[in-house]
């Protein structure tokens, strides 16, 4: 059996092969030399990787698919809370594909996109920009976010396509494409919806697979715990962590403060998360 870094997390080992996270289409050991194969990066994408085969090969066997086609990006403006090291995929992503000028507009919708949301739905403003702990994160999401005014600041609007679409998060893969279906009553009774064109009841269901397996990895990966408290890193939607890092980091451009989420084994990334504020003076 394949080594596995931390609990939970799947057993997906590093291929001598296996691409670099950039979308550069090199190998990870020869294109992002400092980084780590074990990392929590290295990680996702591997899950993300998996998570597409998944998909790709229900989608061979079953010749009626769901309405997700390219072009299709209503639920772009949907509420999506990301984790950090999605977020710095992106960023890595965009680093290397993108222009300096294409990155700053990027930053500065972001911020247009913070202005609408607190003029539109002042709750799920306040929740973001206030200090609240998880249940409060979660309430705030299910209570008031929904569909935006505005679509994620990564899509192009002119074509409806993701500009990001190598990197894109989880949720983004899984959203329409599949279903995480645990066979409880009260799924079987109240199908979530998952947009205008699916009801995501039991007829999406069939012609989607469920990747309800793989939430557990995802949650390992993308829960860091900090601090003797445990204080859960929050996850924000992806505007919002783009005017986060434009004001808080190395302003508006893909400069990442710290590399560990790349460079850094995982278990000892989580560690040192977990080790912060307790050292002895
Ligand atoms: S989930 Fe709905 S809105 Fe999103 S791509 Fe699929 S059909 Fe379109
Ligand atoms: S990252 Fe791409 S798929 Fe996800 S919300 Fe933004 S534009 Fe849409
Ligand atoms: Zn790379």
């Amino acid at each position: 059996m394949p080594k596995t870094p931390e609990a939970g997390i799947l057993p997906l080992p590093p291929g001598d092969n296996e691409p670099c996270f950039c979308g550069s289409g090199r190998k990870l050991r020869t294109c992002h030399k400092t980084a780590s194969p074990d990392s929590r990066a290295a990680h996702i994408t591997r899950l993300y990787r998996e998570v597409e085969r998944t998909i790709d090969e229900f989608r061979a066997d079953h010749p009626k698919q769901p309405p997700c086609r390219e072009g299709c990006s209503s639920c772009c403006s949907d509420y999506f809370p990301i984790s950090q090291v999605e977020f710095e995929l992106l960023l890595v992503y965009m680093e290397r594909h993108w222009s300096k000028d294409e990155v700053a507009e990027a930053f500065e919708r972001a911020e247009e996109n913070l202005l609408l949301l607190k003029q539109e739905n002042a709750q799920l403003y306040a929740s973001l920009t206030h200090t609240i702990d998880r249940k409060g994160e979660l309430d705030a999401v299910r209570q008031h976010a929904g569909r935006n005014s505005f679509p994620c600041p990564l899509l192009d609007q002119a074509t409806g396509r993701c500009r990001v679409y190598p990197v894109r998060p989880f949720i983004c893969r899984t959203h329409g494409s599949s279903h995480t279906f645990y066979g409880s009553w009260r799924e079987r009774l109240q199908p979530e919806r998952v947009c205008e064109y699916i009801d995501g009841g039991r007829s999406h269901r069939k012609i989607t697979p469920n990747v309800a397996d793989f939430w557990p990895h995802y949650e390992a990966l993308s829960d860091v715990r900090v601090g003797p408290q445990r204080r859960p890193l929050r996850q924000y939607p992806i505007f919002y962590w783009l005017v986060l890092y434009g004001r808080h980091g190395n302003g508006r451009t893909t400069e990442l403060g710290s590399r560990d989420n790349f460079d850094m084994p995982l278990a000892e990334h989580n560690a040192q998360m977990a080790s912060h504020g307790t050292t002895s003076k």
